[in-house]
């Protein structure tokens, strides 16, 4: 049975939100998937899409997905992510992104929002000046743009998967194949080109493949051709739901890893690829770098304890694929596993607890960095 209620039913979150402001056009939706180990932390997405249905269905996929990138990170958070629908390129104002931080800042800390496609740190600044409830700003104890460190944990877990694979860890002289050269894709092409990779890359954008062209001698394909391409590793680094029935079929890869969330299109296709001896790295637990430079902002920003936590990511995804061999299940499903496993032992172990003093210190954190606009949201 298709229907919003459905759809809210069969995630379940814990509070999804709407919020319309006339006056700016911000149609945003903001979904608290759940706050179980702490206040839910996830960027704010900015897309066109096709209807209210596709951008409900995105920010269930992408809160919930939240839910299980902090946990099996080990992070004190919870999983919540927005959604704003319109083009960032033509109809992203500051009267809009102020509008969006006023919805934000309704919800009295349960939701952090952050960067994540359409939105940039230039944004987050913004929004700061309506909500404290945002991180990812260039003020001073911002920790600025994540991508750099998605790329990095991307980097490392991709080393993990070699050698799961019995590759070594070496990326000399590897095929990568990149799909979207966006904030990540332009970070990781930079890892992997220091590394020795050769690199073919594809965008809908030809001014962000031209950059990588010419700082990586990037050989460049069509959007089209990226999934055929005779490959080690394939890094899907632009939107969700590439590995399909569709597409599966064309990879000609050993190694699915790369940024962009919820890459499976349904479960079957974490089986598919699964059975067709393609090792995957599972979305959430290889893209958790960003998320992990953004949650140090709340405990005072240290580059250094960020870059030691996200070069973990190695260790994540060789435990995850370890445990998809042990347990002969494909690595989506061990992922999930491990992630909901911490989330039970916080359950359990009466950690609501602790949840709620770590939410009540959080948020007197956060009260005590300054005065800012209170103003409710708009929500007809
Ligand atoms: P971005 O918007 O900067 O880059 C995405 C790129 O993909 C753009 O250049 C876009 O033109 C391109 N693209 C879109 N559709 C395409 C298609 N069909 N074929 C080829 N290219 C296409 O976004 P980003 O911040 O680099 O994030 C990329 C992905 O990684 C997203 O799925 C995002 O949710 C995920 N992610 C990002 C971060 C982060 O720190 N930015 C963290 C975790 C996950």
């Amino acid at each position: 049975m298709a229907g919003i209620f459905y759809d809210l039913g069969s995630y379940g979150h814990e509070q999804v939100s709407f919020f319309h402001d006339r006056e700016t056009g911000l149609k945003a939706i903001i979904g608290i998937h759940s706050t179980v180990l702490g206040p839910s932390l996830g960027g704010c997405r900015m897309w066109r899409y096709n209807d209210e249905q596709e951008a409900l269905r995105d920010v269930l996929r992408l809160s919930r997905g939240m839910t299980y990138k902090a946990s099996l990170a080990g992070l004190n958070l919870g999983g919540g992510k927005a959604v704003i629908i319109g083009d960032s390129h033509s109809e992203k104002s500051e009267a809009m992104l102020k509008a969006f931080g006023r919805a934000v800042d309704a919800l009295g800390g349960r939701y952090i929002t952050a960067e994540d496609v359409g939105m940039s740190v230039g944004d987050i600044d913004v929004i700061r000046t309506v909500t404290n409830f945002a991180v990812g700003g260039s003020n001073e104890g911002g920790s600025g743009d994540p991508s750099v460190m998605t790329a990095f944990g991307v980097f490392q877990g991709m080393k993990a998967a070699l050698k799961f694979a019995g590759m070594g860890e070496s990326l000399e002289g590897l095929r990568v194949a990149i799909q979207g050269v966006g904030h990540v894709g332009y970070h990781l092409a930079s890892y992997l080109s220091a590394a020795g990779a050769h690199l073919i890359v594809t965008d809908i954008y030809p001014d962000q493949v031209e950059k990588v062209v010419q700082e990586f001698g990037a050989e460049v394909v069509s959007p089209d051709q990226i999934f055929g391409i005779d490959c080690d590793i394939f890094a899907p680094c632009a939107l969700g739901a590439i590995l399909n029935s569709r597409t599966i079929p064309q990879l000609k890869c050993k190694i699915v890893a790369g940024s962009a969330n919820n890459q499976l299109e349904t479960e079957k296709d974490g089986f598919d690829l699964h059975n067709r001896g393609i090792i995957y790295a599972p979305d959430y637990a290889i893209n958790s770098g960003g998320l992990i430079n953004v949650a140090a902002e709340l405990d005072g920003y240290n580059h250094n304890n960020v870059l030691a936590k996200v070069t973990r990511v190695y260790n994540t995804i060789l435990d995850v694929l370890n445990q998809s061999k042990r347990e002969d299940v494909p690595p989506h499903e061990a992922a999930d596993a491990l992630a909901q496993q911490r989330l039970m032992e916080a359950k359990n172990l009466g950690k609501r607890h602790s949840k709620a003093r770590f939410r009540s210190e959080f948020l007197s954190k956060f009260q005590a960095m300054g005065e800012f606009e209170l103003s409710a949201a708009s929500s007809n």
